[in-house]
């Protein structure tokens, strides 16, 4: 076989892999919040409870050939499934081609799957689960010793500052507001993404996400789609004087921050190289 042969078997390989793991982070995301086991009962259709044969289970394909229905009740399957393994399959592509076939390959795509599972789980829920963020803090800086990315040093300061960073904020902007802006949730996302991609990561990944997340909420409010809201029931608010209710102004709009701190992070991830010394000139690589 030609060496091209091979390295098109390897990225099918890693492509079918990464759908897999895909599928896995779907039952994740829908039953990890909930606090349902991940293995029992199997995969059933939550519209008529009907068990999911294994045929019918296969990552992107099934939900094509199924057209996007149960074989079962003809319900609608959700369209986050085959995105979500397709979105899994691309992120084990990605670090195939940043990694190759080396230590950091596995430990690396751990990373990439949490963000996906904690990103989805935090958009409907306003949550970030303890079950997925703090043994990412432990396999992060794990990964420092076996991987070689990041110095060991660099990984453990990472995730001491990345949590205090979040958790100064947000402690200040409630002691300033008497609202919660950021949870404690985010101080330990981030304290995971800086175990493993080191503190240096900390001011990229606090400043992209900080941008790319208010650029979405204004393209939101400017939609319209941010009005329609409702507030979340917050007993401090209940004596709020009346024609205010339905009406979110932008300090009180919930935007979770989980997501864009995860998109910040796959950035640098694979474009941390290439962002230092485009946009930082090269003066950032020096950390
Ligand atoms: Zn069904």
């Amino acid at each position: 076989m030609s060496a091209a042969t091979v390295e098109i078997i390897v990225l099918v390989f890693v492509f079918l892999f990464g759908a897999s793991i895909g599928s896995f982070l779907n039952v994740v995301i829908f039953r990890l919040p909930e606090g349902k086991s991940l293995v029992r009962p199997p995969s059933h259709c939550p519209a008529c409870g009907h068990g999911i044969r294994w045929y019918d289970n296969i990552p992107i394909l099934s939900y094509v050939l199924l057209g996007g229905k149960c074989r079962s009740c003809r319900a609608s399957i959700s369209l986050q499934y085959p995105m979500i393994e397709l979105l899994t399959a691309a992120l084990a592509i990605a670090c195939y081609q940043r990694f190759g076939l080396d230590a950091s390959l596995p430990l690396y795509f751990a990373f990439c799957a949490a963000l996906v599972a904690i990103t989805f789980i935090d958009i409907p829920r306003q949550i970030i689960p303890d079950e997925i963020s703090l043994p990412g803090v432990a396999v992060g800086v794990a990964a420092s010793f076996v991987a070689g990315e990041v110095r060991w040093t660099d990984s453990v300061i990472g995730a001491a500052v990345g949590f205090a960073l979040i958790a100064l904020i947000a402690y200040g902007y409630y002691f300033l507001t008497h609202r919660e802006g950021m949870g404690m949730g985010d101080a330990k996302l981030l304290a995971m993404i800086a175990a493993f991609l080191g503190w240096q990561s900390i001011p990229f990944v606090l400043f992209a996400a900080s941008v790319q997340g208010l650029a979405l909420a204004l393209f939101a409010i400017g939609m319209g789609w941010m009005k329609k809201a409702p507030p979340l029931p917050d007993p401090r608010e209940a004596a709020a004087p009346p024609g205010e209710a339905g009406d979110v102004p932008l300090r009180q709009a919930a935007v979770p921050f989980g997501p864009f701190l995860s998109l910040a992070a796959l950035e640098w991830l694979f474009f941390g190289p290439w962002l230092m010394s485009h946009l930082f000139l090269g003066g950032y690589a020096a950390l």
